[in-house]
């Protein structure tokens, strides 16, 4: 499960971030590419903007059903519960 106490600094102050258990595959950032971008140097990824309600909704829906990883449906579910 994402860990905010492993949360990588690039991320932008919100709810969404990215911890050090990124594996970089690379969904986040084809699904939702003005969110999620590369930290080329470490090679995972963080948060560039935190997305908006409908952008999440459509993030969920389209990351569940390319059944992505599952550190990555964790890191979603934290918004989830709003
Ligand atoms: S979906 Fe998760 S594991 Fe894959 S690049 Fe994005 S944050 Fe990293």
């Amino acid at each position: 499960m994402a860990d905010v106490a492993n949360r990588y600094p690039q991320n932008v102050a919100g709810l969404f971030y990215v911890d050090d258990q990124c594996i970089d595959c690379d969904l986040c950032r084809e699904t939702a590419p003005a969110n999620f971008t590369r930290e080329d140097d470490g090679g995972h990824t963080y948060v560039l903007k935190q997305p908006e309600t409908p952008e999440l909704g459509l993030i969920i829906r389209s990351t569940t059903q390319k059944k992505m990883p599952r550190i990555a449906k964790q890191i979603f579910a934290k918004t989830d519960k709003k």
